[in-house]
């Protein structure tokens, strides 16, 4: 609760204002029957014209001042409630930043979209009812019932039937609803995944016509959300019809009950319609009540959604990091022993028994079938996942000692499909580091072979590359990341076959770049291509999680079977 405490401490003034003005408007609602009872008993009874002209002004005042309350009411509920959204919205985003990539695997994507936005809007709904009607209809209730009691106690009595006929009803209700919002949250998650995968990859799915395929399954999971929705809603709809059965429930037994009194002259026309209106601003109050807690059900199927959220163990953070003073000033990188795998129930390692040693400033080349780790293997560098045996150290201190930030800082990944921004090329470029002088964007655009096509365009640097880099080619937008990526001054930089979409006289242009000018700097290149590694100082082979064989290309040429495989099955479809 402590998360929502602190946006109704902040915005005390609209959880303060808001149940005072609804308060105020329901003192109205109690005063408005009474000045009626009396204009039909005292002035159109006894045809006294100015008595009713009078006690009609004041009505009309009256109904004035409870619209101004009213309103004042509901737009202060309004802006408290979003206020409170807002807040924990930030709040969720923030615990999203930290979240590890093994935290996101668990959530998926699209749950986390749907928390933080569909949870949070149902939070949202009911802290709006909530302020509304909190204090109102208790005191609207209370209000009535003294009311009506002081004027009959005898109908009066007829409520208590009704409660917990009412009561029951809505246990019943709350009961079956409950864990049906819960399903239809997941429902959602669901649907958030299907639309995210789908869109982001919508150039695939033209590319391969799969439209209707795609079409197809979103109609399935759209249907399952229908299924479940209307599952947990029709719930509700039985509310609607029970409280207005208690409502002519009461009226007809008031009405049978007093025609006696009535016919008898105990009781006036007029009382008898206030009387009335009490007994259903009684009944009405208790359906608001049930209301905030019908909703309060469904938001606290979401509140446990984000509280999920906001306690996640990040499993990955730098709490006990011992060194988080030191910078990666080298750039040396060892693996000792080390073994992976994503799902920790998994029998198999992803990476099995990893040991390698890779020198400050070497160019590394990794190269293996797909699937075979490579990605892995690099993202244990930045602490992208953490070794669940072993150890990855660099400058001879365990990754896990370092800041994260600071060793994310010194460590740069470009991967093969990177992402690009609405914005200029500089714009772009100076992600890598807000505070790059033109100069600068310069020379890491030359070295990622970028400043030649980049000077072609009609505004050079200040070009806009359109969303997502939607005006460049992909080897284009890789180079781009590239040069991005360099200019963060990393002291290791990996390319995760970020040049695949490059010509190879392009590609072999930015390694001789990079040996030249980023001498001080390790380079690590996963590539498909054995061309693309075959002049690093070391290249690394990997097979099914493990390391097949480590040297230059002439060593492995003659010394590794999986290198052999690869480079003569490569050759054969060039010749
Ligand atoms: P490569 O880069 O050599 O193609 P990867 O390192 O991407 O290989 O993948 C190695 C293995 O780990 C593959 O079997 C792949 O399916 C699996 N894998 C990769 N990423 C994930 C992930 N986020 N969650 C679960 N399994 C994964």
């Amino acid at each position: 609760m402590k998360i929502y405490s602190r946006y109704a401490k902040k915005y005390w003034y609209s959880f303060l204002l808001g149940p005072f003005f609804m308060v105020l408007e329901a003192c109205g609602e109690f005063i408005l029957p009474y000045i009626n009872a009396n204009i039909i008993d005292k002035g159109v009874a006894k045809g006294d014209v100015n008595y009713i002209i009078n006690n009609g002004i004041i009505m009309a005042l009256l109904a004035i001042a409870m619209m101004i309350t009213g309103i004042l009411g509901a737009n202060f509920s309004i802006r408290g409630s979003s206020r409170l959204a807002a807040g924990v919205r930030a709040d969720v985003f923030r615990q999203i930043q930290k979240l590890s990539f093994e935290n996101i695997d668990d959530f998926t994507t699209g749950s986390l979209i749907t928390r933080i936005t569909n949870d949070i809007t149902q939070i949202q709904n009911f802290a709006q009812t909530l302020l509304r009607g909190m204090f109102r209809s208790p005191v609207m209730l209370i209000g009535a019932l003294i009311m009506s009691f002081s004027m009959n106690m005898k109908l009066a009595a007829i409520i208590f039937l009704v409660v917990p006929f009412l009561a029951l009803a809505i246990f019943i209700i709350i009961k079956t609803a409950s864990p049906r919002y819960g399903k239809m949250q997941k429902a959602i998650d669901g649907l958030n995944n299907s639309v995210g995968e789908t869109i982001t990859n919508e150039k695939v799915i033209k590319s391969f016509v799969r439209e209707d395929y795609e079409i197809k399954k979103f109609a399935k999971i759209n249907d399952e959300l229908v299924e479940k929705s209307t599952s947990a809603l029709k719930v509700m709809l039985f509310m609607q019809p029970i409280s207005a059965f208690a409502v002519n429930a009461t009226t007809l037994a008031v009405v049978w009950f007093a025609g006696r009194p009535i016919m008898i002259g105990d009781m006036e026309i007029g009382t008898l319609t206030a009387f009335i209106t009490y007994l259903s601003q009684v009944l009405t109050a208790l359906n608001f009540l049930a209301n905030i807690v019908l909703q309060g059900t469904r938001a606290a199927a979401s509140h446990r959604r984000i509280v999920e959220v906001m306690n996640a163990k990040i499993d990955l953070n730098d709490d006990m990091a011992q060194c988080k003073d030191k910078t990666v000033d080298r750039g040396e990188i060892e693996f000792c022993s080390v073994n992976f795998r994503y799902f920790k129930n998994n029998k198999d390692n992803v990476l099995e028994n990893i040991n390698v040693h890779i020198n400050a400033g070497e160019l590394v080349g990794i190269i293996g079938s797909t699937g075979s780790g490579k990605t892995t293997l690099v993202s244990l560098i930045p602490r992208l996942y953490d070794a669940d045996q072993g150890e990855v150290l660099i400058d001879g201190i365990n990754v896990k000692d370092y800041a994260i930030e600071s060793l994310r800082e010194k460590v740069a990944v470009v991967l093969q499909k990177n992402t690009l921004f609405s914005g200029t090329v500089a714009e772009n470029l100076r992600w890598g580091n807000e505070n790059a002088t033109d100069e600068e964007l310069v020379e890491v655009a030359k070295i990622a072979q970028a400043d030649s096509f980049i000077q072609g365009f009609p505004l050079g640097y200040e070009s806009d590359i359109g969303r997502g880099g939607a005006n460049l080619s992909g080897g284009q937008k890789q180079r781009l990341c590239i040069a991005r990526a360099l200019l963060k001054k990393p002291k290791i930089i990996i390319l995760d076959d970020s040049t695949s979409a490059v010509d190879t006289v392009t590609d072999a242009s930015i390694r001789k770049a990079f040996r030249e000018q980023l001498g001080d700097t390790t380079k690590i290149i996963i590539a498909q291509r054995i061309t693309s590694v075959s002049d690093a100082d070391k290249i690394i082979v990997l097979d099914e999680g493990k390391i097949v064989g480590v040297g230059t290309h002439n060593e492995l040429i003659k010394s590794c079977m999986t290198y052999q495989e690869i480079y003569y099955s490569q050759k054969d479809k060039e010749e």
